[in-house]
């Protein structure tokens, strides 16, 4: 951070500029300018917690110039992260998909859907037991018995499960059943929720929120991480325009913004983020292109049945074709050697 002092402050008030720093613990630096003079702080800026520099005579402004967030930060951590979920790694240059329904609404239904997912080559199966419904007149979820339903898929098919967690209280009973949890996009800044995802022991895909900026989201990772939690994955899932025909807008461009600020993974939903199964596939392939780490997407055995999310849910057939064009997009952009830029 720099202290940028007006061209009136005198040398007290910078020498009380300087007290507080130091009394911090940090270091001070001035620099002089023809007309005004800036004071830089050097050291870890948690240190400063609540002071306000801009209330202290002689203080113009101030200007933030590292990052808030610090674990989630490419800066301190170079080196892409690669998370293992269970043994799936996510980060590792194989796109993981995450497949299934957007709510788990009855045990024939899941164990359809997981073994179309499987056989597709998937390496999650997804469903929500909470269901974040916009009207609680609308369908909300199993809740611990499609806990119970996802765990036996898992046993079933072998394949990981990822599902979402709404409130602080159902957290430690989500973490008994899925290999990772899901905070939605609606939770994305509930803070309480964060922190207790982040003592849970179990990794975090952590979707954007309906109107979050990437500084946003990047400090919601460090909500986890801050509680010891290493373990997270971000979930680009569209953010709210004033577009109006698709439900949501895809914002691809966080995937290569993401990659550049984090060392952690990045996968993207098309499927919230177009809320129409047509463009599901297009924007699929268009996310594996930019560099995303997987894919999220609705599938349902009969999407005109869905509780939830019909419209945006691919039938096994298309899902099946959207994971073949997927797994020749990556081989092709891995043997022709294209690589989208991201620490540079
Ligand atoms: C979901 O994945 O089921 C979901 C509700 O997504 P989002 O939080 O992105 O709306
Ligand atoms: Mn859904």
């Amino acid at each position: 951070m720099v202290i940028i002092m007006d061209p009136g402050a005198t040398a007290e008030n910078i020498k009380a500029v300087i007290n507080v720093i130091h009394d911090k613990g940090l270091e001070a630096k001035v620099m002089e300018g023809t007309d005004q003079r800036i004071v830089g702080v050097i050291g870890d800026k948690r240190k400063l917690g609540d002071v306000t520099f801009e209330s202290m005579k002689g203080v113009e402004t101030t200007v933030a110039i590292s990052k808030s967030y610090k674990l989630a930060s490419r800066e301190f951590h170079p080196q892409s992260s690669v998370i293992d979920v269970a043994g799936v790694k996510i980060g590792d240059g194989e796109p993981v998909v995450m497949s299934g329904p957007c709510a788990v609404e009855s045990r024939e239904q899941l164990f359809e859907a997981a073994d179309i997912g499987k056989a597709a080559g998937a390496q999650f199966l997804r469903g929500g037991a909470y269901k974040p419904r916009t009207s609680p007149y609308s369908f909300q979820g199993l809740e611990e018995q499609g806990l119970k339903y996802l765990a036996e898929a898992r046993e079933r098919t072998g394949l990981r499960v990822v599902t979402e967690v709404t409130t602080v209280e159902a957290v430690d009973r989500v973490a008994a059943y899925a290999d990772m949890l899901q905070v939605g996009a609606r939770n994305m800044q509930n803070f309480g929720l964060l922190k207790a995802v982040g003592k849970a022991g179990k990794p975090v895909l952590l979707k954007r929120g309906l109107a979050a900026t990437l500084n946003e989201w990047l400090n919601a990772a460090e909500y986890i991480m801050n509680e010891g939690n290493p373990n997270v994955v971000f979930c680009e899932r569209g953010i709210r325009t004033y577009e109006t025909y698709t439900r949501n807008t895809l914002d691809l461009s966080a995937v290569a913004a993401i990659k550049h600020l984090s060392h952690l993974p990045i996968i993207v939903d098309p499927s919230h983020g177009t809320g129409k199964w047509r463009m599901v596939q297009p924007m699929a392939f268009a996310a594996i292109a930019a560099g995303a780490d997987g894919l999220m997407i609705e599938m349902h055995p009969q999407p005109e049945k869905a509780l939830s999310d019909g419209p945006q849910s691919l039938t096994p057939e298309h899902f099946q074709r959207v994971m073949d064009g997927v797994k020749k997009l990556s081989a092709f952009m891995k043997s022709e050697g294209i690589e989208p830029m991201e620490a540079e």
